[in-house]
């Protein structure tokens, strides 16, 4: 096979070229845990977890302090009763928009989950989960307001209303073929909010730009981040959980909304040997989201060379760990899937096909062969299955693996006719 022999090395080529420039931000990344861990004065004690209540829990308090600083925050809460991404972020606007509040989107739709969370996509009868489902926005009387993302980030300010109770940023592509924001552009959105409405919250989802550059979103004038442990901050050790970092009053009340109101952040046990894995996950994470963007960068290459309409090309600053794959057809798409979940390290005799997710459209078609079920940290790609076959690939904690699949998924795909 010398033509794929030459692409492989090209596509590693564009890996190395990436891996040098990135070098600064790694650094950045691994000062900040590194000043983080110490001015904290992290020990064993911390990781003994806790029972019943949880008072007092010396290990789950440090902790928040050591997210808190690595993300430039007042404060942070970091609980592995946080149960996914979408369970924080949905805390955070339930905490943030009372009865008649206003919900602004700066970045188009939200993920997919939240859209469906907030009521803002027709919940009707069906399956499940539907049934019986609430709409947030709909029971509560919170307005809803989208505001879509232009290419060159113009036009934005002037549609904030000024009535704005939160506007929400989403930093990655999310499941979407859209460049992912820079904190830089992020800074830009919450700078023309806070022109337009002085008063609104200025949310970021953050879910898949955890480390991905050297900065973080409140340092450009976010008041509130979030995301998910089972995505870049957990290094792919954290078990479960989420966060939620910024202003102290906010995250104050945030916690109060995860608990009950007077009780707030001071209780929440945190098990027997949980605690350890979130501070060394953490410990990793700027390593492990570094390994990440290598797979994302070979796996751009390698599919840009085949043909494949990729987002972002290799040459693209990609702001997160997602890579999106245009397949065109419904064979090449499944036959990839299939291949990524025969080179993971759980699962892999497990044939991945397409099936009927509830709150889906079209059928969706998983690999995730994972140590950490569901854990997107790791090497995983999901696709719902219709025009244009977009797969979204991400995760990977060491980058010859994610190389190892690559090279045999390239393989499955030159053979399929
Ligand atoms: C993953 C993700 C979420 C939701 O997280 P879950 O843990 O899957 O619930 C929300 N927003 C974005 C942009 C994400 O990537």
């Amino acid at each position: 096979m010398p033509r794929t022999d030459s692409l492989i090395q090209a596509a590693h080529q564009d890996v190395l070229r990436w891996e040098e420039e990135y070098f600064p931000v790694l650094m950045e990344n691994h000062r900040k845990v590194a000043a983080a861990f110490s001015r904290h004065r992290v020990s064993q004690d911390c990781f003994a977890g806790s029972s019943g209540y949880g008072y007092g829990d010396h290990g789950r308090d440090t902790l928040d302090a050591v997210y808190a600083e690595v993300f430039r925050a007042e404060d942070a809460l970091v609980r592995v009763h946080f149960a996914s991404g979408t369970h924080v972020l949905m805390l955070v606007l339930d905490a943030l928009l009372p009865p008649g509040s206003h919900l602004v989107s700066l970045t188009g739709a939200p993920y997919d989950t939240l859209t469906n969370a907030l009521g803002l996509r027709g919940a009707g009868p069906g399956t499940g989960t539907d049934r019986g489902r609430q709409s947030f926005c709909g029971e509560r009387g919170v307005r809803y307001t989208q505001i879509e993302l232009s290419p060159d980030g113009g036009g934005v300010e002037e549609q904030i209303p000024p009535d704005a109770t939160v506007v929400f940023i989403q930093r990655s592509r999310g499941y979407e073929f859209r460049p992912s924001l820079s904190v830089g552009e992020i800074g830009a959105l919450c700078r023309a909010a806070s022109r337009r409405a002085p008063g609104a919250v200025r949310m970021v989802d953050n879910c898949y730009g955890e480390f991905t550059q050297a900065e973080e979103p409140l340092e450009e004038g976010a008041d509130l981040i979030a995301g998910s442990l089972i995505k870049n901050p957990g290094g792919g050790l954290a078990p479960a959980g989420g966060y939620v970092a910024g202003k102290r009053h906010l995250v104050e009340r945030i916690a109060e909304r995860l608990t009950a109101p007077g009780i707030g952040r001071h209780v929440g046990a945190t098990g027997g040997d949980w605690m350890r894995l979130l501070y060394q996950g953490l410990y990793l994470a700027p390593r492990t989201v570094s390994e990440m963007l290598k797979g994302r960068v070979f796996a751009a290459s390698l599919l840009g060379a085949l043909g494949y309409e990729v987002s972002p090309r290799p040459d693209e600053s990609g702001r997160d760990t997602v890579l999106a794959i245009r397949f065109g057809s419904a064979r090449s798409l499944e036959v990839f899937v299939e291949s990524i979940q025969g080179a993971s390290p759980v699962d892999s005799h497990v044939l991945a096909r397409p099936w009927e997710m509830p709150g889906y459209d079209d059928p969706v078609i998983m690999a995730a062969g994972t140590f950490v079920s569901g854990a997107t940290s790791e090497l995983s790609a999901d696709a719902p299955v219709r025009p244009p076959y977009t797969a979204y690939l991400q995760g990977g904690l060491s980058f010859p693996y994610t190389r190892i699949a690559l090279e045999q998924a390239v393989l499955r795909l030159l053979e399929t006719p």
